[in-house]
């Protein structure tokens, strides 16, 4: 008895206000937002790469729950003394790291108005305005990418919002599996084999691995320089033909338009054109780099897209969409339908049983499902493509700049041209070590740790935030533009900034 709490044991729980009080929210939402607004405003004053420690906020915050309740304005003091050291600005207009996720204001009341309504879309009865505006803005997202009408509901194909491309390639790829596996028998299962390159996202491999294909025939194709890291169409066929050789059924291509390391980008009509033959299902993973393609001197690069089975992008990365949005098209909703569907006695419903509406549950993993269209809706129409083609050029222009400034300064060089806005480079070993040593060998492994050490310390200094990649042994330093608040005058600095750092690693290092 002892154990019990004092409201149990006296009965003398009191109803609490009400948590959805409509004055205390608007007192309490405008105190966020205007915290928010702060932020934004001083975010550049703030080290962009966090400074804390593993395990920093254990020592902060008490050990456990609050028994009463406590005011917003202490929990608000809290995140900014407490939460805020242990935040990696993502929105500084000096963050240049990993891909961007770029916020905008459309963006972000979009995913307000979401969250007010916090409807839980799972079917087209739940809740219709959510899978319809979705189907609505995937369209509209289709054509401004110019993908074929056969990816379009107008053309019998369709678009769904998905959390990310892990989810995205899983959901293609569970299809596939399953398209095959019905044809050639479930028994066949070890048979099946993915393709990618060895640039390809690690979220095919998970992908792969939680469908069950044997890891042994999840098949990375080596790329090199002399290609720019794209997958070679060749290594393809003879990959393909010596797998059907072996007994193997061919499943899944997975073509990336803009690799997370360097932004190559495979060929993607050549590649089509080799998996028609064989019948294997090619998705076009654009995760970053899609969004470019709403621009004319883009769009070449998904050129051949018609040809693929699904494509995906995602606007949580540089298309002013909060996370998590990742778009996905697909020619074949019913192959998705077949794989994931269920049909519950709860949720049957006289629209399902008509046939004339879309239920998102059946094209994803997860049952229940946010109205993420709202807020890529927002943004389409706040900006419109004109201002969303501007935004995009801006961060290329800006990301020509800086590989111009790169460029000039014979301490570095440019490791792989730039396509989008990012800028591989390194910084060159002094030529008087390499002659030296006279190994090449240990002349790489020297460069490759002069680039980290620059790397760590331009990161540690809080000044921007940069992170790194690997190709063809040469370890880089990836710089993308695409942060919303990045100007060019936080580029040219970010420049000076990483000169000077490698002014006091190359001095240590001539000695
Ligand atoms: C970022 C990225 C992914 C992973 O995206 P998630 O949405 O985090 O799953 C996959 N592929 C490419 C090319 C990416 O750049």
């Amino acid at each position: 008895m002892g154990s019990l709490p004092t409201d149990v044991l006296e009965n003398n729980f009191t109803c609490p206000a009400n948590t959805l009080n409509p004055d205390e929210f608007r007192r309490q939402g405008h105190m966020v937002i205007d915290f928010i607004a702060d932020y934004y405003q001083s975010i550049e004053k703030r080290p962009v790469r966090s400074q804390v420690e593993p395990g920093y906020l254990k020592k902060r915050l008490p050990e456990s729950a609050p028994y009463n309740p406590e005011s917003i304005e202490q929990i608000l003091k809290d995140v900014q003394n407490e939460i805020m050291p242990g935040i990696t600005h993502w929105q500084s207009p000096n963050y240049f790291a990993y891909f961007p996720s770029s916020g905008s204001i459309a963006g972000f009341l979009g995913e307000m108005l979401s969250t007010g309504f916090n409807v839980v879309g799972f079917n087209w009865m739940s809740s219709p305005a959510a899978t319809e505006l979705e189907s609505i803005v995937m369209d509209w997202l289709g054509k401004m990418l110019k993908l074929p009408e056969s990816f379009l509901f107008s053309g019998n194909g369709g678009g769904v919002l998905q959390g990310t491309t892990c989810e995205a390639i899983l959901c293609t790829l569970t299809a596939a599996r399953d398209r095959m596996l019905n044809k050639i028998g479930r028994e066949n299962i070890n048979k099946l084999v993915v393709y990618g390159s060895d640039q390809t996202h690690c979220a095919m491999q998970k992908a792969a691995q939680i469908a069950g294909i044997h890891p042994k025939n999840i098949h990375a194709i080596a790329t090199s320089k002399s290609n720019a890291f794209a997958l070679p169409v060749e290594s393809l066929r003879s990959a393909i033909l010596s797998d059907i050789q072996a007994g193997l059924v061919p499943l899944f291509l997975c073509a990336t338009v803009g690799t997370t390391s360097s932004t190559a980008v495979d060929p993607v009509g050549p590649l089509c054109d080799i998996a028609k033959d064989y019948n294997i299902w090619v998705h076009v993973d654009a995760a970053y780099a899609g969004s470019a393609c709403i621009c004319p001197e883009f769009r070449h690069f998904i050129d051949g897209v018609e040809n693929a089975d699904s494509f995906s992008l995602n606007a949580h990365k540089w298309f002013f969409t909060t996370l998590d949005c990742c778009c996905l098209w697909v020619k074949d909703p019913s192959s998705l339908v077949k794989a994931l569907s269920t049909n519950p006695e709860y949720l049957k419903n006289k629209a399902t049983e008509s046939r004339q509406v879309v239920d998102y549950k059946d094209w994803q993993i997860a049952l229940s499902r946010r109205f993420r269209a709202l807020k890529l809706w927002l943004v389409v129409r706040s900006y419109g493509v004109a201002n969303l083609r501007n935004f995009l050029r801006n961060h290329v222009r800006m990301a020509k700049d800086f590989e111009g400034l790169v460029a000039m300064d014979k301490r570095f060089e440019i490791v792989v041209p730039r396509t989008f806005a990012m800028v591989c480079f390194r910084m060159l070993p002094p030529i008087s070590l390499v002659e030296m040593k006279g190994d090449g060998v240990k002349s790489a492994v020297h460069a490759n740790e002069l680039n980290q050490k620059l790397l760590e310390s331009v990161n540690a200094s809080g000044q921007i935030y940069m992170t790194h990649g690997v190709v063809g042994g040469v370890y880089m330093l990836r710089f993308t533009v695409g942060a919303t608040l990045t100007e060019e005058r936080h580029v040219k600095i970010a420049w000076k900034v990483v000169q000077e750092h490698a002014d006091a690693l190359g001095l240590w290092h001539y000695i």
